[in-house]
């Protein structure tokens, strides 16, 4: 019989299967799988009304053999079978399958994305010719007397003719290809072992049983010879091993599973040593319908915080693996999320879902984002230690999240928030804040300090606690950014205490401050020239009560973003804020400054430099000249 041509488009469908890159061409055979399990599904539905079908469901099965000697992988199926013009018409042409609208990607064949739509998606049955030099496929359709063997090798046509088949269903024999020098083997295709591997990856949901001759060894019953020691004997035997798990966790009803079984899973499947600190099982119907395994790890994993870290969800399709790590189903500020999502408004099939479903990926996503809020909003109120191990992991994270695309997620993002603060160990929340809040108190204070315990002793802060008011402690070099991001809480805005106005001053205070800052200016006006640029302005202090010395910024750039530039441009040109010294008037240790101005003008000028290090000490500044400042304080003990 004459070689029928393939359709142009199936052509280079064909062209491409073959020359597709190989880390995607193991794919083919979750295809076939899931074509047998569609197959088995319709005459299994078929059986439902009609008397004739044989079948019954518990004998319906997917077998997988392999030959080594002839290099053939066999994929049958008890399904429904294809008829002379059901195999011309779906194997023939791609016009028939699910796969039409590929063609129009096939237009950019060389770009890249193309090819990786195949490894993500699939093409259904022409993936086999990414392993396979040539195809058979018998089949024998449900109802019909006679079966058809369809083959080809390729994209240069393929035969069609009428052969004998016991059985309805279809049998695919792929021949595998031969081994090439520059890529991997293709051995591992017939090695039932990695066979096994791959129904396991791909297909471990499919709920008919794929199943498979699979070779074992166990002890061999020796009975023991009198006075001999027993010698352990092996023998190896086959038998028909069901390789996939058939029911997945998510489609379960909750009541049923354990925490050991949802534990277990997360470990087996994500490759982590601990139980995640939480899992979100859900699902939604209606507009989109998906069942959703989610898990907070309870660590993040050691790259996390870098650009190899991938984020992602793995999405099914019905059980079938259809996309390894969904990126679109996560949004960056819970890339630390790990699960699966299942939804059969996804086919197996490419270009057309990710065009037309991109709206549904959406609305799924949009959905988890919720979920996952919501979930984390539980956790924080009712395990409140958990929270916080949560927080210590992937703080971070949701930081950034407040901070990046201009502050578009903060609103989602700030009840999430955890503080140190005045209020006492331990960690706040924004909410909690505001509940301990004083009615006059006009703003949301914080102070940046290398840790806790000095931040709570840093002398500008006195103020504010005197006052009663209480003060987030910030830690991280980034949070003043954070607090810059969130701009206010509740209508009161995040005012860091160094600020002159942080608390409103009477008119009187106000006064009192001018007054001295008048009296002073020939003190003040010494010190700066004495520090000369290292400064901007030296001043004296609205924001001192017993400290003696503070440095404070002006403008927009605060000495802890100072702080952090200098981290990130280490030999870069250095972004520096504009300096403040700022002096307390009634301190002991300006009155000795005043009189040595008076005097002592040496002297005078070394105290100048001595507050102006203590200031940068308590700023968590370098010294400039660590030496020289030890001569100076050394010196002044004479
Ligand atoms: P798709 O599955 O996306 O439609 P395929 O190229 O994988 O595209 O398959 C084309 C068609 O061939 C299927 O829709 C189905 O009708 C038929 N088919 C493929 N494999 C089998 C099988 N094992 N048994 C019965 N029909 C099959």
């Amino acid at each position: 019989m004459a070689k029928k041509q393939f359709k142009a488009e199936s052509k280079r469908l064909l062209d491409l299967m073959v020359n597709s890159i190989y880390t995607h061409k193991e794919i083919f055979l979750r295809e076939l799988i899931s074509n047998a399990s569609d197959a088995v599904d319709k005459l299994a539905y078929k059986a439902l009304t009609d008397d004739s079908v044989e079948v019954r469901r518990k004998d319906f099965a997917i077998r997988l053999a392999v030959d080594r000697d002839l290099r053939t992988l066999t994929v049958s199926d008890n399904g429904i079978g294809m008829t002379k013009e059901e195999l011309e018409n779906n194997l023939g042409t791609i016009a028939r399958s699910g796969s039409f609208q590929f063609k129009k990607d096939l237009e950019g064949e060389k770009s890249p994305e193309g090819v990786d739509i195949i490894g993500q998606f699939g093409v259904g049955f022409y993936s086999a010719f990414m392993v396979a030099d040539k195809v058979t496929v018998t089949s024998r359709a449900f109802g019909a007397e006679e079966a058809w063997q369809w083959e080809s090798a390729g994209a240069d046509g393929y035969t069609l003719n009428p052969c004998d088949k016991e059985t309805v269903g279809t049998e695919i024999v792929l021949h595998i290809k031969e081994n090439t020098e520059d890529e991997e083997s293709y051995d591992r295709y017939l090695d039932p072992g990695a066979i096994a591997a791959l129904v396991k990856k791909y297909s471990d949901y499919i709920h008919t049983p794929i199943q498979m001759e699979m070779e074992h060894s166990r002890r061999k019953e020796v009975p023991a010879q009198e006075g001999e020691e027993e010698k352990p004997e092996w023998e190896t035997y086959t038998s028909l091993d069901t390789l996939n798990s058939m029911v997945p966790l998510w489609q379960r009803p909750k009541g049923e599973i354990q925490p050991e079984d949802y534990n277990g899973f997360y470990k087996e499947k994500f490759g982590d040593w601990e139980d995640p600190l939480a899992v979100i099982h859900t699902s939604a119907e209606g507009q989109v319908e998906y069942k959703a395994l989610l898990y907070l790890p309870a660590k993040a994993p050691y790259d996390f915080y870098t650009r190899e870290y991938q984020k992602g969800l793995q999405l099914y399709s019905s059980g079938v693996l259809i996309m390894d790590k969904c990126a679109d189903l996560l949004p960056d500020h819970f890339r630390f999320v790990q699960g699966v999502v299942d939804s059969q408004d996804f086919s197996l099939n490419i270009s057309r879902e990710i065009l037309q479903h991109d709206r549904q990926l959406k609305i799924i996503s949009s959905n988890l984002e919720k979920k996952i809020k919501s979930e984390l909003m539980k956790l924080q109120k009712n395990e409140r230690e958990k929270y916080e191990r949560f927080w210590t992991a992937f703080g971070t994270q949701l930081k950034y999240g407040v901070v990046s695309d201009y502050g578009a997620h903060k609103e989602l993002l700030k009840d999430l928030l955890l503080f140190h603060s005045s209020a006492g160990e331990g960690f706040t929340t924004l909410a909690e804040y505001g509940e301990r809040m004083k009615e006059d108190q006009p703003y949301v204070y914080y102070v940046s300090a290398e840790s806790v315990d000095r931040a709570a002793k840093l002398p500008q802060s006195e103020r504010i606690l005197d006052k009663g008011y209480e003060i987030l402690y910030l830690t991280d070099e980034a949070d003043e950014f954070l607090m810059n991001a969130l701009g206010e809480w509740e209508g009161k805005s995040f005012k860091s205490v160094s600020e002159e106005d942080a608390l409103p001053e009477t008119e009187e205070e106000k006064e009192a401050a001018d007054r001295k800052a008048e009296e002073n200016r020939d003190v003040l006006d010494f010190v700066k020239e004495t520090l000369g640029d290292r400064v901007k302005e030296v001043r004296i202090s609205r924001i001192l009560r017993s400290g003696a010395v503070c440095l404070t910024a002006d403008g927009p750039m605060s000495l802890e973003m100072e702080k952090y530039f200098s981290k990130l441009e280490q030999n870069g040109p250095m972004m520096k804020a504009e300096r403040i010294l700022e002096l307390n008037p009634d301190s002991g240790a300006f009155a000795a400054l005043r009189s040595a101005v008076e005097e002592d003008r040496e002297k005078a000028g070394r105290y100048a430099r001595l507050l102006y290090g203590q200031a940068l000490l308590l700023a968590d500044l370098p010294l400039e000249d660590p030496a020289a400042y030890t001569e100076l304080v050394c010196g002044l003990m004479k």
